[in-house]
């Protein structure tokens, strides 16, 4: 399915493109047509889905449909967020995809002025984006409208629950009118956000898209951790010695991306780069030439890489780690499809190790390191289990095959049945607690 198959109107399909996406992601493709027509949705699923989107298109599409008045007037949606980094996250995706409706977003949040952000209200929005602690402070000042909110969001629920905003959130919804589309996100399904759920939505439409903690059991995973200065000469060396014949390759940076590239051809190996700079032709031309088997390595970065759809890839190599833990499971995702095996590389220098506990311990595995080759070391014990991780580094030696293992003693869910995160993300949610 591609975005112009859903029916949205025209200039939310224009950001849609401005933004690069081109297919929509599974919650996506569940959850806007339902949202399009009306229906109440309860989504499962976590951050890294593109559940944000799945929820902002149709409601800047219905917004842009019923009209947008200019001057002041009443927000018509609104959406609770738990944490002010949430809400800044979601409100960014409003503004970008909303940007040529003319619908206009509040982000709002405490731990700064009100000043701001009651002007922001005063002059006239169309959503407001809120945690709710803030919103009630502003009710109460009597700062903002509610009477006109005919859309509600619930985000990360569960998170709302977690850190005790249960009550607020309640206390909000019995102040917007009852008669209203409603949708409501969450992680896990707690007994408290179920019967939340059950108040609040009107025959909902259920949506459960996968956990993106969970990579494939299919992918085959290790890491070099090898100097900044030598992934080059690694790279270059697994295409020609190491078994790697053809791949994907991902570069944090578009810059890297021409860079690795340019290395790769010199060294006589056929690669071609798709990021941002490049125009529409020259990727799909890359990407043609990769899939035609004319180029044996396409270098990609994140963005570039969403949505391209390359079947039976048999390798992926992260050159850089991805800051974000939850894009390390989405780019080995593109290996090991359709029950096929697949491997997935990572190179790791010194200043990426935090990166690689944090991607350890979303997915629960510790990635066995390759210390066999020349330009491979092992980790430093600092380097892992010293935050109080559980992942024991594994020295791996011949067996270039053997599968990563989920490490028995790291139990992923609790009783509540929640994936425990508690790298960056959790503190994150600690912080702005
Ligand atoms: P979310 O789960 O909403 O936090 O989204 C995760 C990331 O995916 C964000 O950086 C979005 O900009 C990006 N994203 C969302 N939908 C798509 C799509 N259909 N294609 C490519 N990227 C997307």
């Amino acid at each position: 399915m591609i975005f112009s198959e859903l029916n949205l109107a025209e200039p939310v399909l224009r950001a849609v493109t401005v933004e690069k996406y081109t297919t929509p992601s599974p919650i996506q493709e569940q959850t806007i047509p339902h949202l399009l027509a009306g229906k109440d949705v309860l989504g499962c699923a976590q951050t890294g889905t593109g559940k944000t989107a799945a929820f902002a298109l149709p409601i800047i599409h219905r917004l842009y449909e019923q009209g947008v008045p200019r001057g002041r007037r009443a927000p018509r949606a609104l959406i609770l967020a738990p944490t002010r980094e949430l809400a800044a996250q979601v409100g960014a995706s409003f503004n970008s995809l909303g940007k040529f409706t003319g619908i206009k977003t509040a982000i709002i949040f405490g731990g700064v002025g009100q000043g701001p952000q009651a002007a922001a209200l005063r002059n006239g929005v169309d959503v407001v984006v809120t945690t709710p602690g803030r919103l009630i402070d502003l009710m109460n000042q009597r700062l903002v409208d509610l009477r006109q909110i005919n859309t509600l969001v619930l985000d990360e629920a569960d998170h709302m629950l977690d850190m005790g905003f249960i009550h607020d959130v309640k206390r909000i919804i019995s102040k917007i009118p009852g008669e209203r589309h409603t949708m409501l996100f969450s992680a896990t399904m707690p007994k408290e956000i179920a019967s939340l759920a059950a108040a609040v939505l009107k025959n909902p439409v259920n949506i459960a898209v996968a956990a993106v903690s969970s990579p494939v059991e299919t992918v085959t995973q290790s890491v070099y951790h090898v100097d900044k200065a030598k992934k080059g000469i690694l790279l270059v060396d697994l295409l020609k010695n190491g078994g790697i014949k053809t791949g994907l390759v991902f570069s944090r940076t578009k810059h890297g991306a021409d860079k690795i590239c340019r290395m790769l051809n010199a060294a006589g190996i056929q690669s071609d780069a798709i990021h941002g700079n490049k125009s529409q032709s020259a990727r799909k031309q890359a990407l043609d030439s990769f899939k035609r088997g004319k180029l044996r390595v396409l270098v990609a970065t994140d963005i570039a890489a969403r949505g391209i759809d390359i079947h039976a890839l048999p390798h992926v190599v992260n050159y850089d780690l991805p800051d974000v833990p939850e894009t390390y499971v989405h780019r080995i995702g593109r290996t090991g499809r359709a029950g096929r095996q697949g491997t997935a590389v990572s190179f790791c220098d010194v200043s990426e190790r935090s990166l690689l506990r944090d991607i350890e311990r979303l997915i629960s595995i510790s990635i066995p390191i390759e210390s066999d080759h020349p330009l491979a070391g092992t980790a430093p014990s600092e380097s892992r289990g010293s935050s109080g991780s559980s992942f024991a580094p594994r020295r791996r030696s011949g067996d270039n095959r053997s599968s990563a293992h989920r490490s028995s003693g790291h139990d992923r869910r609790n009783g509540g049945g929640r994936p425990q995160r508690r790298g960056k993300t959790q503190d994150r949610y600690k912080k702005s607690a």
